[in-house]
Order: structure tokens, then C-alpha cells, then sequence
């Protein structure tokens, strides 16, 4: 496999790293860094979103049509690459990686011409209401009851871990229309505005302290019949497409970037006479996790040739997603480990942007244990390990 970048790309490169440069403020860079989880707060992230709105590189990974770079695979992989190295924040997936791609795939003409421009211009936030209590996994079981009333349909139950629920103006959702066959059959793939009547918020909060999920109830909430996308009964296909663009996300530069600072955190650890960076027995679980991680690297290089030939993420991005989450999580105890008694305090006021609060201990202290927390989150949102695991061996293995 020739994995080289052409001189065009390499020039591409270039261009990204400039504008990165004058783009990423100070601001910017210390709220990613600040991050104390895998979702930004809402004010930096919308910050970065309508910045990269202005320069036309929201959407990478949309068609130019719809509003997107249309940049080729190569392209949208140095972007993410070269964004995360320089310590840019990311945006909010929901809209941008999965409510669009989703519209683009399986909108009318008229779901696409007034909800992508929204989602470009970060007018729309949206969250995914897809689980529900005893139906996440199981995610066909799913019981949010959608009662046809007239041109309307009537919603009554609830969701549940609506990641930033409590920002969103929209929610993409799953509901019951029909309860007769299948499980699979008689779901419903429907478009609803947070501030209709009857739906309420309640937070969530994590042992990191972050809010970041919440439950939705819905008692008698009215929504057009018009805000179904694809047909009634018929919305598992168009879940099941979306799936797919929740679980390719990849990602090893983020890692990458993390797995750095953990070797910049060891370098300065006192670990009897010798920085912990060259402690023997942490320095190899350091290499094996980099080793890891190019696995994880020519596995994305798989998928790009894949998805280069026309083809969608497939079971692969299961593989991504289990990876990804399992080295996501050993780097945050590497650096929990490597804080040692520092990890103690609780500092969430040292890590709000702008603060001039000194940290107890080392800086990064101050995100690597609500980090720690919040990452044990990977193996379970957008599907968890075990079920990735089921997909690898029945579609990639046949067994
Ligand atoms: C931080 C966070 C954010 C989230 N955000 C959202 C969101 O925005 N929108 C949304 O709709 N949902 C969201 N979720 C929900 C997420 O998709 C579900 O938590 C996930 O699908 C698992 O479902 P569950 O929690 O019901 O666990 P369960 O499905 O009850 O699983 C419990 C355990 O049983 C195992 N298990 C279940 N079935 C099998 C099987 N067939 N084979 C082997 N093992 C199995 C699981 O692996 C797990 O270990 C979020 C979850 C988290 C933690």
C-alpha cells in the first residue's frame, strides 16, 4: 500500500497548517485542552464551528453541493489530522457527522434544502434521541410511542443519555408508529423541535462532574407527519445508515495528541531519581499503546481505500470504534497514573478557560481524571465494545 500524500495534498497540507495558525486562538487551544471529556462546552465548540463556517470547511466530509468542502478522502483526513495535532477543538458530530450525512443520504428534496444550510451555519444544534431505558444495545425494542393523529403524530415517552439535550434546538429520533410485527418494523425516523410542548429536559451528571447527557420525557408532543424522513415504519434502514457515520468517526491523531502529553506529563514525574517517562516498566506500556495506535492508523488507511472505491464505512468501523475506545481509555489511565497523589484534588475552577488559577501538581492534572471518568464512556456510547464485537465476528469473521 503506497501511503505517501501527493505533492498536491502535501501542498493542501500546507494550507491547513496556515490557517490553523492564524485561526486557532489562544482562547481556542486552551479549551481543548481544558477538555475534560470527549465533547467541548457549547460556547468554544460553536465558537470553533462558525469560524470554520466563515472559512467553508465545516463539513468536510460533505458533498460541495450541499453546502460541503468536497474535499477527496485524502484531503479530509490531513485536515483532521493536521486540526487535531495543532490542539483545534472538534465540533458537535450530531449535526454536521450524523443528522446530515443522514439528510443527504435519505431527506426530500425539502428536508435537505431548509435543514442543511441550518446545520452548516450552526443556526440548528441538534441532538440523537435513539436510546431509551432497557433499549440501547437492544436498540429495536425501543417503545417511544408516536400515535397518528391526523397530519400529526403524538409522542409519549422517553429518552435516554441525549448528549447535549439541554443545548439542542432539534433532536433526530427513533419512535414506535406500529408495534405488530417485527421489532425492527413499525419504527419511525422523525425530525422534532426541542421547544415543542411536552418536552422536558433533565440532566444527567457524570462522577467527572461534567453534564454532558440527559433524559428526555415527552408527554402528548404534537409533530408533523412531514418531519418523518424516510417512510413511516420504514426508519431502522435509515438508522442503520447513520449507525455507520456515528461508529467511522476513527480518530488515531486524538489519541496520538493525548498519548503525547502523557509522554510530556511522565518526562516531568520524579519516579525514585528517574523521570517516569524512563521508568522501564511504564515506558514499554507507553510503546505498546503507540504500537496500538498505528494499528489503529493503517486500519483507518484501510477504510479511507474503501470508502475511495465508492464504498460505505461497513463493518470496519466497528473495528475503529472498539479500537479506538479501548486505547482512548488505557492513554487516560497511563496519565492518571503518571499524575500519582496529584490526581487527588478536584480543580474545575483551574480548568475553566481564561481562569489564573495555578493547578495543584501539573497542569495537566486538572482534565486527567475527570478525563479518565468521562472516557469510560467510550466503550459504551454509540454502541459498546461487546456489540461491536458481535458485528466483527458475524459480518468480517462468519462465524
Ligand atoms: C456518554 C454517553 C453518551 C450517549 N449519548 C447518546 C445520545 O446522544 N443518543 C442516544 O440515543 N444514546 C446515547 N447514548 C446511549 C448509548 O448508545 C447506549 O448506552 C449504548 O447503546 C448501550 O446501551 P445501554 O446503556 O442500554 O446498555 P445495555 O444495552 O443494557 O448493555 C449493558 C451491557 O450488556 C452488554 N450487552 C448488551 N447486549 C449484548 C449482546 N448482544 N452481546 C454481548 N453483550 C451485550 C453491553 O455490551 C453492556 O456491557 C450515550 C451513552 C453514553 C454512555
Amino acid at each position: 500500500m503506497d501511503i505517501c500524500f501527493s505533492d498536491e495534498h502535501e501542498a493542501f497540507r500546507d494550507e491547513v497548517r496556515a490557517f490553523l495558525n492564524d485561526a486557532l486562538t489562544d482562547e481556542l487551544r486552551e479549551a481543548a485542552r481544558f477538555c475534560p471529556g470527549i465533547f467541548l462546552d457549547y460556547e468554544h465548540n460553536m465558537l470553533w464551528h462558525r469560524i470554520l463556517y466563515a472559512q467553508g470547511w465545516v463539513a468536510p466530509s460533505w458533498p460541495a453541493e450541499y453546502g460541503g468542502t468536497g474535499w477527496d478522502l485524502a484531503r479530509r483526513y490531513i485536515w483532521s489530522t493536521e486540526a487535531t495535532l495543532a490542539g483545534a477543538p472538534s465540533t458537535a458530530p450530531m449535526g454536521l457527522g450524523m443528522c446530515g450525512p443522514m439528510l443527504i443520504g435519505h431527506g426530500t428534496l425539502r428536508q435537505k434544502d431548509y435543514y442543511l444550510p441550518r446545520i452548516l451555519s450552526g443556526e440548528d444544534y441538534w441532538c440523537q434521541g435513539y436510546s431509551e431505558p432497557g433499549s440501547g444495545s437492544d436498540l429495536a425494542s425501543l417503545k417511544l410511542k408516536a400515535s397518528v393523529d391526523g397530519t400529526d403524530l403524538i409522542l409519549n415517552g422517553t429518552k435516554i443519555w441525549t448528549t447535549h439535550a439541554h443545548y439542542a434546538n432539534r433532536m433526530f429520533a427513533l419512535v414506535r408508529t406500529d408495534d405488530s410485527g417485527k421489532p425492527q418494523q413499525g419504527i419511525t425516523f422523525l425530525l422534532l423541535e426541542m421547544d415543542t410542548p411536552g418536552v422536558s429536559v433533565e440532566p444527567i451528571v457524570f462522577a467527572s462532574g461534567t453534564h454532558e447527557v440527559n433524559q428526555v420525557f415527552f408527554d402528548d408532543v404534537r409533530v408533523p407527519r412531514a418531519n418523518v424522513v424516510g417512510k413511516e415504519n420504514d426508519g431502522w434502514s435509515v438508522a442503520k445508515y447513520l449507525l455507520e457515520f456515528e461508529r467511522g468517526g476513527g480518530g488515531s491523531a486524538a489519541h496520538q495528541t493525548a498519548l503525547k502529553r502523557v509522554r510530556a506529563l511522565a518526562a516531568t514525574v520524579d519516579a525514585g531519581g528517574l523521570p517516569l517517562a524512563q521508568d522501564e516498566a511504564f515506558k514499554r506500556r507507553l510503546d505498546e499503546t503507540e504500537v496500538q495506535l498505528q494499528a489503529v492508523q493503517y486500519t483507518e488507511f484501510r477504510i479511507m481505500a474503501a470508502l475511495s472505491k465508492g464504498q460505505n464505512p461497513g463493518p470496519e468501523s466497528s473495528i475503529m470504534k472498539e479500537f479506538g475506545a479501548s486505547i482512548g481509555q488505557r492513554i487516560t489511565e497511563l496519565a492518571v497514573e503518571a499524575m500519582g497523589y496529584h490526581i487527588n484534588p478536584h480543580q474545575p475552577e483551574a480548568r475553566t478557560v481564561g481562569q489564573n488559577i495555578a493547578p495543584v501538581g501539573p497542569e495537566a492534572g486538572v482534565v486527567a481524571f475527570p478525563r479518565y471518568f468521562n472516557l469510560r464512556a467510550l466503550s459504551i456510547a454509540g454502541g459498546t465494545n461487546e456489540v461491536q464485537k458481535n458485528i466483527v465476528a458475524k459480518l468480517v469473521l462468519g462465524l
